[in-house]
């Protein structure tokens, strides 16, 4: 029996970053507000997915991520403005463009030095919840503060409307089996974008699909410790993900451990492409924890007014 051994390696990947396939990350508006509702309607009166879905201001004081990436809260968040001169944030009916100010400040200052990279700017897809803390829909981290989505579709010149970010499609960059990026989509400034963010000490780690891995592996030259940071990941192919590390000296924010040595080009992503590997799809907790289970002060700060 394979089963039981395949469900714990996947199980163990779970309990190691924390996210699933992002299959909601480019649902449209209307399709978010029905998976909303419908998780509403299942969840228990203290769960902590249901205070921290439906805060919609941040809590007071100052800047604090709370335990872990998968399993916290952020107080003092900050909301990136809905336009920057090198960003735009995408699907605003979600409230989901909060972070810890670091975070916040991190992203404005990495966009402004894209267009020297040849690529035009961001379109900034989930960060977190003005509380942070668990999601009614998609996501097992975004919890503390310092996660962020960003879109593979570069920028374009015009500002787009509210309906345009809350409804239209990011782009897919990996080709239809998975095997490698689409040479269709896939352009060099793909790969700079990613290096401007791996190379960027306050990153701890980037997710992206195992495609995009794959291509960055053959693409990149000499300089490769930057490689490091950037984790194969089921989905994460409209998107990829930024995990900063805790800020320094915060002592109620818990750092991951940090990824292997090496490039992560050889076997463990060849693992990636493996037959088994395709039967691993993990799936999206249901209920998640009640108020009472998440970390200290995480309670307290999703009651706060
Ligand atoms: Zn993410």
């Amino acid at each position: 029996m394979r089963a039981p051994i395949v469900y714990l390696v996947a199980a163990v990947l779970l309990g190691a970053t924390g996210l699933w396939v992002p299959a909601l990350a480019q649902d449209n508006a209307a399709q978010e507000m029905a998976r909303r509702q419908a998780m509403l309607a299942r969840l228990p009166a203290d769960a902590a997915k249901r205070w921290f879905g439906l805060a919609t201001t941040p809590a007071p004081g100052p800047a604090r991520p709370i335990g872990d990436y998968t399993k916290g809260c952020v107080a003092g968040a900050a909301q990136l403005p809905a336009d920057g001169p090198t960003w735009q944030v995408m699907r605003p009916s979600r409230n989901r463009g909060w972070g810890h100010p670091l975070l916040i400040g991190f992203l404005q200052r990495v966009a402004a030095t894209l267009p020297a990279a040849g690529w035009p700017g961001l379109l900034v897809g989930d960060i977190g919840q003005p509380r942070g803390g668990p999601m009614l829909t998609g996501h097992a981290s975004h919890q503390v503060g310092l996660d962020a989505d960003i879109w593979l579709t570069p920028m374009p010149e015009r500002r787009l409307t509210a309906a345009e970010r809350d409804n239209m499609s990011a782009t897919d960059v990996v080709n239809a089996n998975g095997s490698d990026v689409d040479p269709r989509v896939w352009r060099p400034e793909h790969r700079k974008l990613l290096e401007a963010f791996a190379r960027a000490p306050e990153v701890e780690r980037i997710f992206v699909n195992p495609a995009i891995k794959r291509a960055l592996c053959r693409e990149v030259g000499g300089d490769r410790p930057w490689l490091e940071r950037i984790r194969p990941w089921w989905g994460h192919n409209y998107h990829f993900h930024i995990r900063l590390a805790c800020p320094r000296n915060d002592t109620e924010c818990h750092d991951q451990k940090p990824p292997p040595p090496g490039d992560g080009c050889g076997a463990d992503l060849d693992w990636w492409f493996t037959q088994e590997t395709k039967y691993l799809t993990p799936r999206e907790p249901a209920i998640g924890p009640r108020l009472s289970e998440m970390p200290a002060g995480c309670a307290a700060l999703a009651r706060a007014p």
